[in-house]
């Protein structure tokens, strides 16, 4: 699979998931149908990371905003309130418990 094909790929996963929405949001009510897609969506995305990881070996570039796995030893968490990347149970900063996986 070359750059290209790889693209592409990663543009019909993201219909793919974009079709499972819509579909889920017609026949479900939003407050079922919105944590599904949000589960979906991160599925994909974490499948798709994987995937272009092993393809690119690092996979640096593309999506440099998002964290990659190899930039910590493994998942990183940040504050939900000040936004201090940390992976203590409260946040050393400013002691939320609250806490996103980045
Ligand atoms: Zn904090």
């Amino acid at each position: 699979m070359d750059n290209k094909q790889f693209l592409m790929y990663n543009i019909v996963m993201i219909a793919i998931s974009l079709g499972i929405s819509i579909t889920l949001s017609l026949f479900l009510p939003f407050y079922l149908s919105l944590p599904l897609i949000i589960v979906i969506f991160n599925l994909i995305n974490f499948y798709m990371r994987n995937r272009m990881m092993k393809k690119m070996g690092g996979g640096a570039g593309m999506f440099g905003s998002l964290s990659s796995p190899f930039s910590g030893n493994s998942i990183n968490y940040y504050c939900m309130s000040c936004g201090t990347k940390h992976k203590e149970a409260a946040c050393p900063r400013c002691g939320s418990k609250m806490k996103r996986v980045g």
